[in-house]
């Protein structure tokens, strides 16, 4: 085993049979934006082998306060999260196999994102994912890693299907929209960032070399300006939960999700087809070239209608800028993507 591990494998509680496990292990990093790419880069320079990262956002100036993997070139150029996570792991440890998947996570593709992966670490903002994330994992007794920030406070949580509560038992519905802070209406700062996914990755780095006595076993919350840390140690699970107690897997389940979304701080709108398909990115370039001006990557195609910038994947989504208007991006996407 080459130098780059000594310090760890030094750390007794990895050492060098954990260092194998490591290497060996397939860690499925659900979103890239402040907390996913601060485990993307953890877990790459701590030589988990295998990273599938998936998001669908590309990266932006408003990222860079806090999102540690991007840099100016990645906002100047829009790269997806995942593609510019993957450049980016490829220089910090080439040993390193990252998937990168630009995709919206959702109820038809969850469970065979978490296909072959040995856990699931959280770094998505929003609940819907995770609660689909919740009822895949139970599902498939693949154990997760929730963990939230937003302000300087956040909140993190280990679940093992079967053994632990799931996020069900603790917060049996998803808060009502609006009803929560987001990064837009309460900002965030790097440090809570750092300080959640500090504690996140440190338990997937416990369960993946077999150190499970040592999770913290709790749901953990962690305000770094107020200097409140509480731990809420967690009971069995509840036999009446929805989702582990009843195996009622309501948002895997549900009948198609809501595919329109207004993302969280952007004033934009993600727009999502509501069958999965695949878009022939550069015969759609070359379709609207006649009529206005595109830029495009090999993962993008970009221009702008009506003073707003639309942004459309490979997958057939499209983020429209310039709106929080669902009506009116649904109508721009008919007219430019179809639907
Ligand atoms: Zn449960």
């Amino acid at each position: 085993m080459n130098e780059r591990y000594s310090r760890q494998i030094l750390f007794r509680e990895i050492g060098r049979e954990g260092q194998e496990k490591l290497l060996a292990s397939r860690v499925l990093i659900v979103g890239c934006g402040a907390l996913g790419a601060s485990h993307a880069e953890m877990l790459s320079r701590a030589g988990v082998g295998k990273l599938r990262i998936v998001d669908r956002d590309f990266v932006e100036f408003t990222n860079l306060q806090r999102q540690t993997l991007f840099n100016e070139e990645d906002a100047e150029q829009r790269l997806p999260k995942a593609a510019a996570a993957k450049k980016r792991i490829s220089e910090i440890n080439s040993e390193v196999e990252v998937e990168e998947i630009v995709a919206d996570v959702n109820n038809s593709n969850v469970e065979s994102l978490l296909d072959g992966c040995d856990l699931i670490i959280d770094g998505t903002d929003n609940f819907l994912v995770r609660y689909l994330v919740n009822d895949a994992s139970v599902k498939n007794k693949k154990t997760w890693i929730y963990g939230a920030a937003v302000s300087s406070y956040g909140t993190t949580m280990t679940v093992i299907p079967g053994e632990t509560p799931c996020l069900r038992c603790i917060f049996e519905d998803m808060p009502d929209a609006g009803s929560s802070p987001t990064c837009d209406t309460s900002g965030v700062i790097m440090p809570i960032i750092a300080s959640m996914s500090a504690v996140q990755v440190t338990e997937a780095i416990k369960l993946l070399v077999g150190d499970t006595g040592s999770l913290h076993h709790s749901l953990m919350q962690i305000d770094v300006w107020s200097n409140d840390w509480h731990r809420i140690k967690l009971a069995e699970p509840n036999p009446d939960c929805k989702c582990c107690g009843r195996h009622e897997y309501e948002f895997l389940e549900a009948e198609s999700r809501e595919f329109t979304a207004v993302l969280c701080g952007r004033d934009a709108v993600q727009i999502a087809p509501p069958r999965p398909t695949e878009l022939d990115l550069a015969a759609f370039a070359a379709r609207l070239n006649g009529t206005m001006p595109v830029k495009q990557n090999e993962y993008l195609v970009r221009f702008e209608i009506d003073g707003h910038e639309v942004t459309v994947f490979r997958d057939a989504r499209a983020i429209i800028k310039g709106t929080d208007d669902m009506t009116a991006a649904r109508s721009i996407y008919a007219r430019f993507i179809g639907t």
